[in-house]
């Protein structure tokens, strides 16, 4: 869209036969419409929010109910957290906001800083909390943002990230959704330009010489002054590069960390949780992790979002709904009687992303990190895996802007 504005000539191409990538509003008919894919917007993720505006979009604000917390069978409010989890809570904030002092963004450029690198965000939280309450709400939390264990993220890339919270004035986290879903906001996206999509086209190969890119599908190929791929690393890794990619660009996309992410949806005969006094938002220890009402329609859904090696078992199971929905009613008797239908959602088997988002692995950010971005001649890389907002839509749409003014200098 941003090219197209600036009066290139551009195609699109792409695999699936809808737009949106890893946004994707579910539409199941009778008014259950929820998202399968990303859902919320923080209240800082200004480039997301100008966009909702500039389609006379105003975003959504998350309802203010505070979350449940379940945790070995006790439950409260994250308003009236236990003590000893909020203390550690804080204990692990401060610890982080005293590393960031020493650094700096793009994180690949903190080089005296390999021992961070090298450690994993599930250390430094075990080292910072002294409860198994605070040590469970902490891991919870960040798991839920990292889209993966602790464990498996660096901590220094971890940090980089944490260095856009600083500033950050309350709770600005999750704030937002889009009414009616991103589907609507795909939708005006491609009706604001004149460029008929190629919808099914799945790239194979790509090749480059001096006259340009060769952009070759199943049944036929293109040719192209320059090519912008947007797709995550593990479905770049599928394609073939003529000649090959630079070593440091097929390492920066082999080691990329890919989240493992799902969603289960239930819908209901009636939003019974509302009955009950809650808003439908939980943080559990069981497997479920972490719940939230994600209606966007008139029917009345439940979302449940899990990440990790639990993701990662959930899909061994042969019905997610079913199996999600029997862990629900252990917490709130009342799901199972007014049960009506569901869907689950595996971002880590889907073909063309295969994961939900990206993460910053150990060692990560100062081997390969700076190489994801950079352009091979006429190849250019964007998606939320080359931003500094890693992982997040505002990510995606702040590749956007880098790779639209590398072309334009380059034609100029
Ligand atoms: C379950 C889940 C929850 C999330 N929650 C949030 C959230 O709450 N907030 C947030 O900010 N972010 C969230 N995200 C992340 C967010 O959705 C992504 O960061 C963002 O949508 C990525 O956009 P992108 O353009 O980089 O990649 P994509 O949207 O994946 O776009 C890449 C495109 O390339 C296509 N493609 C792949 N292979 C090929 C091929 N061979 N040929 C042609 N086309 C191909 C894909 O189909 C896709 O359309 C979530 C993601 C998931 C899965």
């Amino acid at each position: 869209m941003l090219l197209a504005r600036k009066g290139f000539d551009v195609k699109l191409f792409e695999a699936r036969g809808r737009p949106g990538g890893r946004l994707h509003t579910s539409d199941e008919g009778e008014g259950a419409l929820y998202e399968a894919g990303g859902e919320w917007i923080d209240s800082d993720h200004f480039r997301i929010i100008d966009l909702l505006k500039e389609f006379g979009m105003e975003p959504e604000g998350r309802p203010t109910w505070p979350r449940r917390v379940v945790f070995r069978g006790k439950t409260t409010t994250e308003d009236e957290l236990w003590n000893d989890a909020l203390e550690d809570d804080l204990r692990v904030e401060a610890a982080a906001r005293e590393l960031c002092r020493d650094l700096v963004n793009p994180a690949w450029l903190n080089k005296n800083h390999g021992d961070l690198d090298r450690r994993t965000l599930g250390d430094f939280l075990r080292e910072h909390t002294q409860s198994d309450a605070g040590l469970w709400w902490v891991t919870s939390n960040y798991r839920s943002d990292e889209g993966d264990d602790p464990d498996r993220i660096g901590l220094l890339g971890w940090l980089t990230g944490y260095m856009h919270y600083l500033e950050r004035d309350g709770d600005v986290m999750s704030a937002y959704r889009v009414p009616g879903g991103f589907r609507s906001l795909c939708e005006k996206m491609l009706g604001s330009i004149t460029v008929a999509p190629y919808f099914g086209a799945v790239l194979q190969k790509v090749s480059q010489d001096d006259s340009g890119v060769w952009l070759h599908f199943e049944r036929s190929k293109e040719r192209v002054d320059h090519v912008v791929l947007t797709l995550p690393p593990p479905a770049l890794e599928r394609v073939v590069f003529e000649p090959a990619l630079d070593v440091t660009k097929r390492c920066a996309i082999e080691a990329c960390g890919m989240s493992r992410a799902i969603k289960i949806c239930w819908q209901f005969d009636k939003d019974w949780w509302h009955e009950e006094g809650w808003g439908g938002s939980m943080h559990c220890d069981g497997p479920l992790q972490q719940t939230w009402d994600g209606s966007l329609g008139e029917a009345p859904i439940l979302t449940a979002y899990v990440c990790g090696e639990q993701a990662a078992d959930w899909i061994k199971l042969g019905d997610p709904v079913k199996a999600g929905l029997y862990e629900l009613t252990q917490i709130c008797p009342q799901a199972s009687e007014h049960f009506a239908r569901g869907w689950w959602h595996d971002w880590i088997s889907d073909r063309y992303a295969l994961g939900a988002f990206s993460h910053l692995a150990p060692g990560y950010v100062l081997e390969h990190m700076e190489y994801a971005s950079t352009p091979e001649s006429r190849i250019h890389f964007a998606g939320e895996h080359t931003a500094t907002w890693i992982g997040f839509i505002e990510g995606a749409l702040e590749s956007a802007e880098r790779v639209v003014a590398e072309i334009e200098k380059t034609e100029s």
